[in-house]
């Protein structure tokens, strides 16, 4: 094992926070423990997982943390309802477990419980409601089985119409029923559970670099590229880890994925007025399929999802078809008293998701993981969800030590807590701006000294919104590039925050990155 890399690089202050993301070539050593390939979830997992373990770990990605699917989901922690309906136990339970530890351990800060309302209209009908009921009331057993605590998900109900309408006041009010409330796992987006991750990673030695593409991986090195400069060379590591998701087949031809693209669309939070929790509504003809609309913190509803096998090349970014929009929009409108027009969705994107060709169609596949081993001894780690990462992880690592030899302490992942980590009422009594104890937890505070230092602009400056209409601030678009590698304004507005979810955005707080660029550079 070579020496850990503590974590404080360039750009790190006095008394900055541990956890760095660095760009390029510069700094990865000549040969490693454990070389990881993917800064996606799988990939920050198991940097983590490897790191903890007192294991050497470099890992990199070819473009920026998230840059694939991982950015792409529906930001949920899910309970495995879903697998459940489909008989897929094992599944569900560990979805159970995995959401279990995020809400209470390991990420309370950016994990909440979300409430979710499957309004009974005419456009439920019967069995599917007793379907619903009966799969839900399972999912709360799930939740008993993987000890998550009640305070932190409410048991599930029937409501009636009156309490329906004031969750959700744009319900359709003819023929309702009342509805179902059940609650799960809501995260305050993805890409901020895998900057936490790839940054804890960092805290515990891993060296983490973006723009640092890998070629010819075998099980024992790779060729490594940076993406600014084009300079190449080699690194030596014991044991290789291909966490690439839909490109995994790149690197090891000897794997057939079948990616399946999921869309969803992006509304403005007054497009559904009032509405204060999730509203599924079912897909007619499907017992177990429903579209969502999940609010988000800032502002908007995302809309989904839609499951399409997709054949051909992968693109870098996956685009939302019209007639998903238009799938997406017909469901969802069956369930609300106004139609939502195509002119009111300010956004869409689309996510395929890395499923291994079983044979059968691709929405059968479980979404289950697994770790295969490569003829040339690369490891490979591909499927699960963003939910399952930590035990995606710990797999992976098990397999890649066990197939090498490597001295490796037990995996610590589960009462690891990630940076920002802390109890909720620990959180709740945070003396720091509330949105930044959103996305950063316990480092909220840290994260606006470290800006007030190295600008010497007003806190008030520092947490303005960006634009009347964005409430991000230039204190965390700063803490992106000291902390988290961004170094281009799409690292920050499409990545770092999500306003380039909605394109109409991107122009409003293209001068507000410039500026955090600037001050930095
Ligand atoms: C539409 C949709 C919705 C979903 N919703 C949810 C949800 O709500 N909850 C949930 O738990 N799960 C959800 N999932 C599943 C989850 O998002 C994915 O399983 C997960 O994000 C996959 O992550 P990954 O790290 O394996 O892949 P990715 O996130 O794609 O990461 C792979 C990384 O590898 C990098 N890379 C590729 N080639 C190279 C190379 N040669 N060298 C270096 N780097 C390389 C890429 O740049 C990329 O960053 C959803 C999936 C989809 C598609």
């Amino acid at each position: 094992m070579t020496a850990p890399n503590p974590g404080t690089g360039p750009g790190a202050g006095p008394g900055a926070s541990p956890g760095k993301i660095h760009v390029g070539l510069a700094g990865i050593p000549e040969s490693t423990d454990v070389l990881v390939i993917g800064l996606g979830i799988t990939g920050s997992g198991a940097a983590l997982d490897a790191a903890s373990r007192g294991l050497d770990v470099v890992a990199v990605d070819a473009e920026d943390v998230a840059f694939g699917t991982s950015r792409w989901s529906s930001k949920m922690v899910h309970g495995g309802l879903r697998y459940l309906a489909r008989g897929q136990f094992d599944v569900a339970h560990e979805s159970a477990v995995e959401r279990g530890i995020l809400m209470q351990t390991t990420a309370p800060h950016l994990v909440h419980a979300l409430a979710m309302l499957m309004p009974l209209t005419p456009a439920t009908n019967r069995g599917q409601a007793v379907i619903a009921r009966s799969a839900i009331r399972a999912g709360d057993l799930l939740r008993l089985a993987a000890r998550t605590r009640r305070e932190t998900l409410p048991r599930p109900r029937r409501i009636g119409a009156r309490q329906t309408l004031t969750l959700a006041p744009v319900v359709r009010r003819e023929g309702l029923r009342g509805a179902i409330l059940s609650w799960d796992g809501q995260l305050e987006d993805d890409v901020r559970l895998v900057l936490a991750v790839a940054r804890t990673a960092n805290a515990n030695g891993a060296r983490v670099h973006t723009r640092v593409r890998v070629s010819e991986p075998t099980g024992d090195g790779a060729v490594l590229t940076d993406g600014r400069t084009g300079e190449s060379r080699t690194i030596r590591a014991c044991a290789v880890i291909n966490a690439t998701g839909v490109w995994a087949g790149h690197l090891v031809p000897e794997l057939r994925l079948r990616p399946s693209r999921g869309t969803h669309l992006v509304l403005r939070k007054e497009t559904l007025p009032g509405v204060r929790c999730a509203v599924l509504a079912p897909v007619s003809g499907s017992s177990n399929r429903f579209v969502f609309a999940l609010p988000q913190p800032d502002q908007t509803f995302y809309v989904g999802l839609t499951d399409e096998e997709v054949d051909g090349e992968i693109p870098d970014v996956p685009e939302a078809p019209e007639e998903d929009i238009e799938f997406l929009l017909g469901v969802i409108n069956s369930v609300l008293q106004v139609d939502i027009r195509r002119n009111q969705v300010v956004g869409a994107y689309a996510g395929l998701r890395p499923l291994l060709d079983t044979g059968s169609t691709t929405a059968d596949i479980s979404r289950k993981h697994a770790v295969l081993v490569s003829t040339t001894g690369v490891v490979t780690v591909v499927g699960g969800k963003l939910t399952t990462y930590r035990k995606m992880a710990q797999d992976a690592v098990d397999k890649a030590v066990q197939v090498v030899g490597l001295e490796a302490g037990p995996c610590r992942t589960r009462t690891l807590p990630l940076l920002g980590a802390a109890p909720r009422d620990r959180l709740a009594a945070l003396d720091a701006p509330e949105r930044l104890v959103r996305r950063f937890g316990i480092e909220a505070a840290h994260v606006l000294a470290d800006a007030i230092e190295r600008t010497g602009l007003t806190e008030a400056e520092l947490l303005a919104p960006i634009a009347p209409t964005l409430p991000a601030t230039l204190a965390e678009l700063l803490f992106g590039i000291t902390h988290e590698g961004a170094t281009t304004v799409e690292d920050l507005l499409d990545r770092r925050t999500r306003i380039g979810l909605v394109p109409a955005d991107v122009e409003l707080a293209r001068p507000a990155a410039e500026r955090a660029l600037a001050l930095l550079a």
